[in-house]
């Protein structure tokens, strides 16, 4: 219920239509607006939107936005969805990028059926559409360096400067073009530009480079090319080539478009597509940007690119996120216009309200010590009966192995109690969940005056679900039996940057947390000595846990804490 209010004031602020007060209208967001408007005009008689990654990294949660926005609207409108490979830049692009990169997105349930594009495929298409611009006497081939066209480009206050070869002739140019595409010349020698407007109060307008040689194998069309088309002319005639209607990107190209409409508009494409920007999703005190992420995975701060404490989607999938979580909180932040940093709480409040209901709540100490009941008889172990989860009855029960040694968590224990603790203490009597009453007796040290035992009697009659009424104590404590646990190891995680002093040091470099990675040897109940990588479960007391598929086991489980349970994120009502 919490949930669905807030996701219904997010959408109603950013809905632009102020008439839609009511709380049973479902309120469209800006692109849907537009959308419903072009469906109406008949602008558009369908939907059509794309996802067009460059291959050079890792998704992050931020691409999941994207991801989700243009699959959701596709699947809305009955319309279509392409995945769409924008490799036309190959510095930087790799073949093991598109595949993780399809194994994110096809874990996040954006089903692109038989959709699959690379725009590299269309480089024929581009090479034409050029051709045709120069035969318009819409492009020319320049000879200014790049230091040059920079100098004439001007500034923002200052208008350009025309090139000198801007009026070559169109026989000449075609014939250029074609020996640049022949491999005449070398990287940066000459360049093919649009020929719009050197004065034009855009600075993209200002006769933008469309085509540069540069002589670098593609991981797809290998050497066939030694000329590649720019981004922003290349973008458009891949969404119009696609019969894309939407193209929706993100603000920084707000600027650029202007040039994407003289793109399609010159090129002649019917009915062309439209550009629409929306706000990237930033996350406080996370780091998104591959290049801090791969200096980290280069420095072996963090263990690759899937490294828990990274927000990549591998690294959320591997932390035991779901894709159900990520879509709750796309939603929760909605679609805006306007740039915002969404707090890493309200990513946590998403997994545990996914997963609160789903999961069994199960046993594991993270900070063992022994608790020694005795009066228990020695050697003998007994099954108690633990409801998996009280809050979905579906879930069923366990049987839970109790005996003379458990461990319980070290923090649950106090000789010298401080006020309000109610935990363990000489003379203090706790329940021990699904278990019996136990009064602590007393502890043993060791020469260093360090806890190493803690003793305790247990009352036969409070035994859990006999219905014992006769007193009630104020502290609940969980254990596991100590000859039945699993020894595990639990990862804990914090920000991998220091939440209170911001992302970065004054010289530039990341502002890392020491304490980002906290390792624990655990001792986890038996029913867990068979988890398979990715399950997960809730800890109780303690978070959400998901098995680490990379570095368990047979012998030896690891746990990722997904999420602590307690919360800093608060809905408001
Ligand atoms: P980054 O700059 O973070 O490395 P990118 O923009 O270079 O990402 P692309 O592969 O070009 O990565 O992005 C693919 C799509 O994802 C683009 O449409 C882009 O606008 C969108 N996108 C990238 N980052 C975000 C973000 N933080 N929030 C929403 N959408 C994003
Ligand atoms: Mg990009």
């Amino acid at each position: 219920m919490e949930e669905k209010k807030l996701v219904n004031e997010v959408e109603e602020k950013e809905c632009n239509s102020k008439e839609n007060n009511s709380k049973e209208v479902v309120s469209k967001n800006f692109i849907e607006q537009i959308i419903d408007k072009d469906l109406a005009e008949g602008v558009y008689e369908t939907v059509h939107t794309r996802f067009p990654p460059e291959p050079n990294g890792y998704l992050h949660i931020g691409h999941a936005k994207s991801i989700l926005l243009n699959y959701g609207l596709s699947q809305k409108y009955n319309g279509k969805f392409n995945m769409r490979f924008d490799d036309t830049n190959p510095t930087k692009e790799k073949t093991e990028f598109v595949e993780s990169i399809l194994k994110d997105i096809e874990w996040l349930g954006a089903n692109w059926e038989d959709r699959l594009f690379f725009a590299s495929d269309y480089f024929e298409k581009m090479y034409e559409c050029a051709v045709f611009l120069i035969k318009k006497g819409k492009a020319y081939v320049c000879d200014l360096t790049p230091e040059e066209i920079r100098e004439y480009r001007g500034t923002l206050t200052e208008p350009g400067k025309e090139s000198p070869y801007r009026n070559r002739s169109i026989e000449e140019n075609l014939e250029l073009f074609e020996n640049m595409r022949a491999g005449k010349y070398k990287d940066g020698e000459k360049v093919l530009r649009a020929k719009i407007d050197m004065a034009s109060p855009n600075i993209n307008m200002r006769d933008p480079i469309i085509y540069r040689v540069a002589h670098m194998y593609h991981h797809r069309t290998k050497d066939a090319w030694c000329i590649y088309p720019m981004y922003d002319f290349a973008h458009p005639i891949e969404d119009a080539i696609e019969n894309i209607t939407h193209s929706i990107c993100t603000l920084e190209f707000e600027d650029h478009r202007p040039l994407y409409d003289w793109v399609v508009r010159e090129c002649e494409f019917k009915n062309p597509p439209k550009q629409i920007e929306f706000a990237k999703l930033y996350l406080t005190n996370v780091i998104t940007g591959k290049r801090y992420i791969k200096q980290l995975v280069e420095d072996g701060i963090v263990d690759g690119w899937d490294d828990p404490r990274l927000v990549s989607l591998s690294a959320l999938r591997r932390r035991g996120f779901t894709p159900e979580s990520i879509k709750m909180f796309v939603d929760m932040v909605g679609v805006s216009k306007a740039n915002s940093s969404v707090d890493y709480a309200m990513l946590e409040y998403c997994i545990r309200e996914d997963l609160k209901l789903k999961k069994s709540r199960v046993n594991a100490v993270l900070d063992p010590i022994k608790l020694i009941i005795d009066n228990y008889p020695e050697g003998q172990i007994e099954y108690l009966d633990a409801e998996n989860n009280m809050e979905n009855k579906e879930l069923g029960s366990r049987k839970i192995p109790f005996g003379r040694e458990l461990y319980i968590e070290r923090e649950d224990f106090m000789e010298e109690p401080i006020k309000k603790y109610f935990r363990l203490f000489p003379g203090n009597e706790v329940r021990l969940m699904n278990a019996y009453f136990v009064t602590c007796t007393g502890c043993v040290k060791d020469e260093n005056g360090n806890v190493i035992e803690v003793h305790a009697t247990y009352d036969p009659e409070t035994k859990s679900g006999t219905g014992f009424t006769g007193r009630k104590v104020k502290g609940t404590i969980h254990w596991v039996e100590a000859t039945t646990a699993v020894k595990a190891e639990a990862r804990l995680y914090e920000n991998i940057v220091d939440e209170e002093k911001g992302k970065l040091n004054e010289d530039g470099s990341l502002n890392l947390n020491p304490n980002s990675l906290v390792v624990r040897e655990c001792f986890v109940e038996p029913s867990l000595k068979d988890a398979k990588a990715y399950d997960s479960f809730q800890f109780v007391r303690n978070g959400f846990f998901c098995v680490d598929y990379k570095d368990t086991t047979s012998e030896h489980l690891v746990f990722n804490r997904i999420v602590s349970l307690k919360s800093s994120f608060k809905i408001k009502k």
